[in-house]
């Protein structure tokens, strides 16, 4: 017997739609999802980002992995703010509707979810070119959100985990030899952990943070732009993805400063929280390491281990460019 078409409504009661809400007052399958105000003294953060198909993953990509992906681009921005996720919506337009496409897809969508104690409350679904939209919606304190606008000068530099794997995980997609997608050498890239736990925990800590989506250099200039200030980083204190390590060296700055994906938290705090710091990287068993200082002026500037200056041809990834 052949299975009956999916139309829109059985589809996303199917994948998405998973009953009773348990943070929203009313959920998926009316025209607006409704949310009780927050407690006082808590600002709303908001954040959008888009995947589509072909530009921010490969379409053949582990569907369980853009899944996750989807989701986790958009919680590393609540990361970055230190916010605590609450709920998201999910928009798609989908070329067809592919049964097992969507049962993976959902499966790391919600995996991530549910992880995080975020909510899917509501979307929108269209036929078309495969594009994913993901707002998510987080809580954090009033007046202690981790802003692109608040390094000072003498402020240390930091960075979570490594950054360069996901962009050398890329080109190892899209080189001669590709490994399969889901492999795990390509999980870096697939399947990115947004610092949500850092993120809320920086927020007595740190002054300003970014998350590093296109490229740590390129990262660290905005926020330099929103605070007014410069920055000098250290390239032999960057800590750059176990998988790099062999490259050649100019490759390798390639991979880590200017290549985009990684999701890490960089963010800047006064000298006196070094050693609180140093304790969050242990409690989150997280490597969090100083990489430069915030300097008066405007600029990034990268230096050797003996403070000689570094030309820095690597740009950012920008879409435009
Ligand atoms: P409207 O036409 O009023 O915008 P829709 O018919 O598009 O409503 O959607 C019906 C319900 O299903 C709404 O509650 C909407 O939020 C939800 N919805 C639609 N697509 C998705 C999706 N991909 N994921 C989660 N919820 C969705
Ligand atoms: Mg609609």
């Amino acid at each position: 017997m052949s299975e009956q078409p999916l139309g829109e409504f059985d589809l996303i009661t199917r994948y998405f739609d998973r009953g009773a809400p348990r943070r929203a007052r009313l959920g998926i399958g009316d025209d607006c999802a409704l949310l009780a105000p927050l407690p006082a003294g808590a600002v709303l953060a908001v954040t959008s980002d888009m995947l589509v198909a072909g530009r921010h993953f490969l379409p053949e990509s582990d569907p369980e992995g853009v899944g996750h992906k989807t989701l986790a681009v958009n919680l590393s921005d609540l990361a970055a703010m230190g916010a605590q996720p609450v709920a998201f919506t999910l928009s798609m337009s989908l070329p067809q509707i592919d049964t097992a496409w969507l049962e993976k897809f959902a499966r790391g969508l919600f995996a991530i979810a549910d992880r995080h104690d975020c909510e899917l409350i509501g979307g929108d679904t269209t036929r078309g070119p495969l594009n994913l939209c993901v707002t998510a919606f987080g809580e954090v304190p009033s007046g202690v959100a981790l802003r692109r606008d608040l390094a000072q000068p003498g402020d240390d530099v930091w960075v979570s985990g490594s950054v360069g794997g996901a962009a050398y995980a890329l080109s190892r997609l899209l080189g001669p030899t590709p490994p399969a997608t889901g492999d795990l050498s390509v999980r870096r890239l697939e399947r990115p952990e947004p610092r949500v736990a850092l993120g809320i925990a920086l927020r007595h800590l740190a002054r300003a943070a970014i998350d590093v989506s296109d490229g740590l250099l390129g990262d660290l200039a905005h926020l330099c732009e929103r605070s007014r200030v410069a920055a000098r980083i250290d390239w032999s204190s960057v800590p750059i993805a176990m998988q790099i390590s062999g490259l050649d060296e100019g490759v390798q700055q390639r991979f880590a400063l200017a290549g985009g994906d990684d999701y890490e938290l960089l963010f800047t705090a006064p000298a006196e929280n070094r050693t609180g710091i140093q304790a969050l990287s242990s409690s989150l068993q997280l490597a969090l390491t100083r990489i430069g200082e915030i300097l008066p002026g405007s600029g990034v500037q990268l230096v050797d281990g003996r403070g000689m200056p570094i030309p820095v041809s690597a740009q950012s990834f920008d879409h435009f460019a």
